[in-house]
């Protein structure tokens, strides 16, 4: 059968809910060139066939900047690489639920707590539990946290607190992540994703492309992201970073990119897949063609230790491809 009928019928596939194998899988990703319209325009259309035309739009916070104790070699935040980028702990919780309401009103639908922590301690826990409440009872917005490990006790305060999802990336394969983290493992990350669902909360993970995986490896990723059916992914493409191991990273070609977006779209049909990191340091057009090839949701108004694009500069993009953020 020839590429553009393989596609259409594995797009068939998951409209009926049948779904696609994991050799499927393996074979849209390996799409040529010539046949990636096809690939992106199913993806898309499967995208608004399950999803509609909205787009997810996030801000995020970061809660706890730098200094972390791990060795992931793509991190502006580890302690073991100098990397120029200012520390801070906590800041003021006035301060985030001023920003939070600031992301509600530039419309975003979802807030992120981030910490650049291996996992909370008891206090510090303590203090965004006070925090969350603080935005809960004065700004209607979803709330998500990524604080790195949790406690099972942990994950069903958050849940208590109304939290609605926890990110958690895999980061990468897992044939890939040794080379990329010594200071924890692969399954310390599943771990924590399986303590998240199991306190009831939803889940966000995906990781970083572009980090010197193979495309091999990138479908390991898809397919163990498939397995765990996360309501959210969440899809960086490596900004390398002066001062860490990977600063010197060559870029992931943009079609590497596309199929990555487009096979995650077939595998899950339902979950939001969100353009994060290196939206717009890596793609031309800030990912309004990804946002029509499989994705539908972005982080707006910077990021962890990066900016970004201002919200309205995003809604606009959004707009102007027929598709409807949240306002
Ligand atoms: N410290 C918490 C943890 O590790 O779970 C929260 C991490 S927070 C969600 C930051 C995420 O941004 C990382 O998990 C990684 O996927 C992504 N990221 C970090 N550095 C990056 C870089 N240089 N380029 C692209 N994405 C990056
Ligand atoms: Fe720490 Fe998270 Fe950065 Fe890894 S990704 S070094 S755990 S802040």
């Amino acid at each position: 059968m020839n590429y553009p009928d393989f596609i259409c019928e594995c797009q068939e596939r998951v409209f009926s809910g049948t779904g696609i194998t994991s050799d499927d899988a393996k074979r849209l990703l390996d799409t040529p060139d010539e046949h990636l319209s096809v690939l992106g325009r199913c993806a898309g259309e499967i995208t608004r066939d399950f999803g509609g035309t909205g787009v997810d739009v996030e801000q995020l916070y970061n809660i706890k900047k730098n200094a972390c104790s791990e060795d992931c070699s793509f991190c502006s935040q580890s302690a073991f690489f100098e990397t120029g980028i200012e520390t801070y702990q906590l800041p003021p919780p006035e301060e985030i639920v001023k920003s939070a309401q600031k992301a509600k009103t530039e419309g975003a639908e979802s807030y992120c707590l981030v910490a650049a922590w291996r996992e909370p301690s008891a206090e510090d826990f303590e203090k965004v539990c006070n925090i969350i409440s603080m935005i809960n009872e004065r700004v209607q917005i979803d709330i998500e946290c990524s604080l790195g490990f949790l406690t099972g006790w942990q994950a069903e305060r958050l849940y208590d607190l109304d939290v609605k999802r926890y990110n958690h990336n895999i980061e990468t394969a897992r044939s890939k992540f040794s080379e990329i983290c010594t200071t924890h493992t692969y399954d310390d990350r599943l771990k924590t994703l399986r303590i998240a669902r199991d306190a009831g909360l939803e889940l966000c993970t995906g990781g970083i492309i572009g980090l010197g995986e193979s495309r091999e490896q990138r479908l390991e990723m898809a397919l163990e992201l498939a397995r765990l059916a996360p309501e959210e992914v969440t899809i960086n493409m490596l900004v390398p970073v002066p001062g860490t191991p990977l600063e010197l990273q060559t870029e992931l070609p943009d079609s590497e990119i596309l199929r990555m977006f487009s096979v995650l779209r077939f595998l899950l049909p339902e979950s939001i897949i969100k353009i994060s990191g290196g939206r717009e340091a890596r793609l031309q057009d800030d990912g309004a063609q990804l946002l029509q090839s499989g994705a539908n949701g972005i982080i707006t108004g910077g990021y962890l230790t990066r900016d970004g694009n201002n919200a309205v500069d995003d809604m606009e993009m959004i707009k102007e491809i027929g598709l409807q953020s949240q306002i």
